[in-house]
């Protein structure tokens, strides 16, 4: 079946309970024992093994085309069980520079209590990840677009260097969506998700999800399952419904996002746009054709000093100023105050996020309602 087909009927019970069309709430923490003989195996909302969940593990291991899924309490509970689960006291992870704020602070914050290194990589010089490699480097971490600068890693090579140094391959998917790339299918060995932004789409709940081998993933589900962030029934349920829509809402803002990024770039107030669907964009013809479509978010500066930009967020009718991306509410951040507050100035500006810099979330309002929306509050 095609993705538009699985993101509705993947996974869910035929036959269907009771009758129901749409997948029904599983609001029990407990299920009658049923002879299982590990603790693992045991059904318990927390375990990982409930109707609700079990039921979103196979939708989003066939949209992601893996052999089996795992969803979570929120996407930092879905990154921080993967690397508990993956790297060992001693170990060593490279990682892309220019990370989500709240894994890089876990990588630079707590990875050097619990005994493990970490090394930056510029994600875009494959030539010199070999001198940052040690024998005990176990993974490689990236992101299929980083936040908030939109930059295209080499993704092909880091599966290269990852398939030579028998290192597992592990990438963010969140900004892509399995609708604009599927990192299983290119050879990645596990992809995670903040399943909060597109997969739910609708700005409710907190949510997580990660897709692989089964071995793999049953190994993550073991760690999980101990460190507690197991997903509610009641927010299964959404992300349910939400992801049904995926497909409809991903290609329509990647179409909007593009429309709304080419217009920021011809606008005369506009410093700088960055977008992987622009041709001015460095990586552009990577991203043509690694993606199916270029996303949903993109980032901006004006001319003139920082300032400006709060002043145009005021100006702005219909964006909610507000964090998170990838729902059907349009949203304007500013990274420096906002997802990379946490970084000191100087590592901000490092990274190329200035104080102005802005980032715009498109949702699914009519692109030309907030095409006039731009315009009234530039102008
Ligand atoms: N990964 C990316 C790329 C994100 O943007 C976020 C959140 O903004 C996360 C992971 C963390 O997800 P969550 O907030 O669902 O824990």
């Amino acid at each position: 079946m095609r993705i538009e087909t699985k993101l509705v009927h993947a996974g869910e019970p035929r036959p269907r309970i009771a009758g129901a069309v749409e997948m029904p709430i599983f609001q029990s923490a407990t299920y009658e024992y049923g002879g299982e003989g590990s603790y693992h195996d045991v059904r318990y909302l927390r375990t990982n093994n409930t109707p609700s969940q079990v039921a979103l593990h196979a939708k989003i291991a066939a949209l992601e085309s893996a052999e089996a899924a795992l969803v979570t309490a929120s996407g930092m509970a879905a990154i921080s069980s993967t690397f508990l689960a993956v790297l060992s006291a001693g170990d060593h992870l490279l990682a892309q520079s220019c990370l989500y704020g709240g894994t890089y602070d876990l990588l630079t914050g707590d990875f050097p209590r619990l005994g493990l290194a970490v090394d930056f990589i510029d994600a875009d010089r494959p030539e010199s990840w070999g001198a940052q490699l040690h024998p005990n480097t176990r993974a490689i971490y990236v992101e299929a677009m980083t936040n908030p600068l939109l930059q295209v890693a080499d993704l092909s090579a880091v599966v290269e260097f990852a398939r030579a140094h028998r290192i597992l391959a592990i990438i963010d998917n969140t900004f892509a969506s399995p609708i604009n790339f599927r990192p299983i299918e290119a050879g990645f060995d596990l992809v995670v998700h903040s399943a909060t932004k597109y997969l739910n789409g609708h700005a409710d709940i907190v949510a997580g999800a990660l897709a692989g081998g089964a071995e793999l993933i049953e190994r993550i589900r073991h760690k999980a399952n101990h460190l507690g962030g197991s997903l509610d029934p009641h927010a299964a349920f959404l992300l349910s419904r939400g992801l049904k829509t995926l497909a409809l809402r991903v290609r329509y803002q990647n179409e909007s996002a593009l429309r709304i990024a080419n217009f920021l770039e011809g606008h005369r107030s506009v410093a700088r746009v960055h977008y992987a669907g622009l041709e001015s964009h460095p990586r552009h013809a990577r991203a043509r054709s690694l993606f199916a479509g270029f996303g949903g978010v993109l980032s901006f500066e004006l001319d003139g000093p920082a300032s400006r930009a709060d002043e145009l967020a005021r100006r702005l009718r219909i964006p909610a100023i507000a964090p998170s991306l990838g729902g059907v509410h349009t949203l304007l951040t500013r990274p420096a105050t906002t997802s990379h507050a946490g970084l000191s100035r100087e590592d901000r500006l490092r990274l190329g996020i200035t104080d102005g810099l802005l980032r715009l979330s498109v949702g699914v309002e009519a692109t030309e309602d907030l095409l006039e929306d731009f315009e009234q509050a530039l102008s």
